[in-house]
């Protein structure tokens, strides 16, 4: 066999098209995987949008879309050694040089000659994906393989929870996460796990807010039918809170989230804005005295084993699993694009079935 359906990204202009290509060869560091799940994310949806975020950060074409993966290598290069033939994959899905400063300073996520998969690279839609051995991660056997595939998202949330490596008390305290979007709907089930005191949901959508409710946020506000602040700091006493999460890419959020945040609390900022925003920093960053983290992508691997032991955490497994609202054939991608974008969903997981 030599042929392989896969999705692509042909044209500068909306929509994906399937056909078949060329199986994909690994390179001397590189492994073959036979896609088992994969699932979509918001990035996707940008691609097959085509929006300006698409338009200006996709440079070639034609790409294989799709990035949130889990399979089994079935071939690889001759220099590969840390993982083999049969292993149970997914992948981190920043390939880096290993040789920047970045990379050589133990920040390996924020390379500076980063490629995405999916993006920069063929990605995962498709029967069959190349990747670097250095990016395969080896899921514990026994991991379902839906949960495997969105690994990579729920390393977000757990970056923006955590990160750097310094013991930080967060049980007992209070957060919000603004934006209940897949990772932010993860990061909630995070934060009650590790005992966070309260934990404050803000979301436009009210299916997502249900979600939110599900993955046991305290207090869950609406911030088209509801005053934010004035409902966490009646909530915290007029403390405020000590952890913020903004999740949301939305401008509203980001500005809540400054007025809310107790002084010498932190922020981690995720959400991708598509516009510059001003902000009074003296008001809201000097004076408070708070720490802002920007997070991009998962810490390499440090990331990876803290979802690897959250996921050992049976209850914890179930909340992750009940995010996926729907399942459905790669042939069938643009249905789940339509359901993404209506924000009907949460996360849908695809199987490599192209008829
Ligand atoms: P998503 O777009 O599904 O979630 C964002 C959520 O925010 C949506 O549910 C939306 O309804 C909600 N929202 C919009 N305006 C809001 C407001 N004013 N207040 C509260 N909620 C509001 O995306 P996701 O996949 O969960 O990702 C979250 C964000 O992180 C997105 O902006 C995404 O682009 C970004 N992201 C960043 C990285 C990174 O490495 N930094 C990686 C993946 C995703
Ligand atoms: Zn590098």
């Amino acid at each position: 066999m030599t042929k392989m359906y896969a999705i692509f990204k042909e044209k500068r202009s909306p929509g994906l098209s399937i056909r078949e290509t060329d199986i994909p060869k690994p390179g001397k560091k590189e492994v073959l995987v036979k896609v088992e799940k994969a699932a979509i994310c918001g990035t996707d949806l940008h691609i097959w949008e085509w929006d300006s975020w698409a338009r200006s950060r996709i440079r070639n074409l034609p790409l294989i879309v799709g990035h949130e993966f889990s399979g089994y290598i079935v071939e690889k290069g001759e220099d590969v050694s840390k993982v083999d033939i049969g292993d149970y994959v997914s992948a981190e899905t920043h390939v880096v040089d290993e040789s920047c400063y970045q990379c050589r300073t133990g920040k390996m996520h924020i390379c500076r000659n980063l490629k995405i998969l999916g993006v920069d690279i063929n990605g995962a839609y498709a029967e069959y994906i190349v990747i670097p051995e250095l990016n395969a991660w080896k899921n514990d056997k026994k991991l379902d393989p839906e949960i495997a595939a969105i690994q990579e998202p729920l390393g977000n949330a757990v970056h923006a929870i955590f990160p750097h490596d310094r013991i930080e008390p967060l049980a007992g305290k209070y957060a919000l996460v603004l934006g209940c979007g897949p990772i932010g709907l993860m990061s909630i089930a995070i934060l009650k796990t590790i005992g966070l005191e309260k934990v404050f949901a803000s979301e436009v959508s009210e299916y997502r807010l249900k979600f939110a409710e599900k993955m046991g946020a305290d207090v869950v506000i609406n911030p088209l039918k509801e005053d934010v602040e004035k409902i966490i700091f009646e909530e915290t006493n007029g403390r405020g809170v000590d952890l913020v999460l903004e999740m949301s890419g939305a401008e509203p959020a980001l500005k809540t989230a400054f007025k809310v945040v107790t002084p010498g609390g932190r922020i981690s900022l995720l959400g991708i804005f598509n516009k510059d925003i001003t902000l009074n920093f003296n008001e809201n960053i000097i004076f408070k005295g708070i720490t802002i983290y920007g997070i991009t992508g998962r810490r390499i691997y440090q990331t990876w084993y803290q979802v690897k032991g959250l996921l050992n955490i049976p209850n914890f497994r179930r909340k992750i699993k009940s995010l996926i609202t729907h399942r459905m054939k790669m042939a069938d991608i643009e249905k789940g694009m339509e359901m993404l974008k209506s924000k009907e969903a949460v996360k849908i997981v695809l199987d490599p079935v192209f008829t």
